[in-house]
């Protein structure tokens, strides 16, 4: 299977060939595909599966025909747990988004730095990737309307989950529209992603893929 076959643009393929990414990954061959057509996904994989490409990519060929924006009404929201993972996940969409017709406008935003500069940098963003608490605070302020949201990312919910961002989650949830598509991504499912999971996704595809064990028999 290529990525050809996948349905991604020519202009994404110039970046994968040139990152050396020769054929998809397990999680990339189920996820694009359902995440084109517009269904919500439930993807059980670790950092490691090419997880972040598998919604990556799929977002910015959703993203490819839509008009700039003039506005604060975001559409695509990323929510991860970490500022480490904001800027890589940031960086991985600016990477495969540089090669699109129109580059998208693409921020991270986190907590732990000044609010001023990124409530500046929030006018016309298309893809926003976000930790949670920082997110509120710039919807309190203003800089950000999250009415108009059309895709929602959760990356690494069980971290999130345990890093106490639960109340932070289901407050951001209750500003979203009731129609949109939703990504979830978790390394594990115990009892509190499954209750996220029936909270945020409706009718979800399904992709586990297994983490190589080590061998625990010594
Ligand atoms: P992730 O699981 O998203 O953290 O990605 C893990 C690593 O795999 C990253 O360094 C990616 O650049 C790389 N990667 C993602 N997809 C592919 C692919 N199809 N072929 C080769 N490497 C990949």
């Amino acid at each position: 299977m290529t990525f050809e076959k996948l349905g991604l643009s020519a202009a994404l393929r110039v970046v994968l060939a040139n990152q050396k990414y020769k054929k998809p990954t397990p999680i990339q061959l189920e996820g694009i595909p359902a995440i084109l057509e517009g269904k919500d996904v439930l993807g059980i994989a670790q950092t490691g599966s090419g997880k972040t490409a598998s919604f990556v990519l799929p977002i910015l060929m959703q993203l490819k025909s839509a008009a700039k924006i003039k506005n604060r009404n975001l559409p695509v929201l990323v929510l991860v747990p970490t500022r480490e993972l904001a800027v890589q996940v940031k960086d991985v969409f600016k990477l495969f988004g540089a090669a699109l017709p129109e580059t998208p406008n693409i921020q991270a935003v986190f907590g732990g730095v000044s609010i001023n500069p990124q409530m500046k940098s929030l006018f016309g963003v298309q893809i926003l990737v976000a930790t949670p608490g920082r997110l509120l605070e710039l919807v309190e302020s203003n800089a950000l309307n999250l009415a108009n949201v059309q895709t929602l990312v959760l990356d690494e919910a069980d971290k999130m989950l345990n890093l106490g961002f639960e109340e932070e989650m289901k407050q951001i949830l209750s500003l979203l529209p009731a129609k949109r598509q939703n990504l979830l991504f978790s390394a594990t499912l115990d009892e509190k992603v499954e209750a996220i999971t029936q909270l945020v996704l409706n009718n979800p595809k399904v992709i586990k893929i297994e983490a190589e064990r080590e061998n625990l028999d010594n």
